[in-house]
């Protein structure tokens, strides 16, 4: 694969962050994933993710991109006990109180494939997965405080705070992604910023 940058940062490593990273290990140089919580090294709920606590099931395609990023993941989710549920016999599709397959069968019941796992365990295996790989480092108990702006408002770094001492630094980036969540707190926005001066062209010739 062709290398396009040295260095990108992922805020975030729950799923979207892990595998954001996973893709992008094979295009940087190098890849930061800053996390604010202390990772477990066991199977173990943590604070970040609340919705930890609900059992997931991963569907079809889902487990498709899973397999062909992390072969063999399957495999070792089984083993750890997660529960595929291949019969589609077993469940039934419903809309509020309308059932969509009461008269007649799935049209592609292969897709109705579910794994059935808690999302510990399935988070666990997938960090385990991306810890391996040789240019990926998880910066953990850390908080992602700013994106950091440079000439023509380019995100050139993210401003990092180390939750046990409180001590900020920047983290060079070519490329960050945010992948904290829906429940992460309030800060400066990712999103693109337009400058003054085309603010205030844009408003002139409206
Ligand atoms: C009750 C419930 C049941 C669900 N069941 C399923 C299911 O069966 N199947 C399914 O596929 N999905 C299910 N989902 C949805 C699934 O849990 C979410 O879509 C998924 O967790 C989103 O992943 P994410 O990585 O985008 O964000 P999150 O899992 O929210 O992770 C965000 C991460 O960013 C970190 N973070 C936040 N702010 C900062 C910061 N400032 N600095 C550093 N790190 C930060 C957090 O600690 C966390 O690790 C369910 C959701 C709920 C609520």
């Amino acid at each position: 694969m062709a290398i396009v940058g040295d260095r990108a940062v992922v805020c975030g490593a729950s799923m979207a962050g892990l595998l954001t990273a996973r893709v992008l290990s094979d295009f940087y140089g190098s890849v930061t994933l800053v996390e604010r919580d202390a990772l477990p090294a066991a199977i173990a709920q943590r604070r970040g993710v609340p919705q930890g606590r609900h059992l997931h099931q991963l569907l079809r395609p889902g487990a498709t991109v899973l397999e062909e990023f992390f072969p063999g993941v399957f495999d070792e989710l089984l083993t750890a006990g997660a529960n595929v549920i291949d019969d589609p016999s077993l469940g039934y599709v419903g809309v509020g109180h309308h059932v969509l397959t009461q008269n007649g069968p799935f049209a592609n019941p292969g897709e109705l494939l579910a794994y059935s796992v808690s999302r510990p365990l399935l988070e666990a295996l997938v960090r385990q997965r991306v810890r391996a790989l040789p240019n990926v480092t998880i910066t953990q108990e850390c908080d992602v405080v700013e994106p950091v702006l440079g000439p023509s408002n380019r995100v050139t770094a993210v401003r990092v705070a180390d939750r046990r001492d409180g001590h900020e630094r920047e983290l060079p980036a070519d490329l960050v992604v945010d992948a904290t969540g829906r429940s992460a707190p309030p800060r400066r926005s990712f999103a693109p910023t337009v400058t003054t001066s085309r603010a205030n062209s844009a408003t002139r010739s409206t």
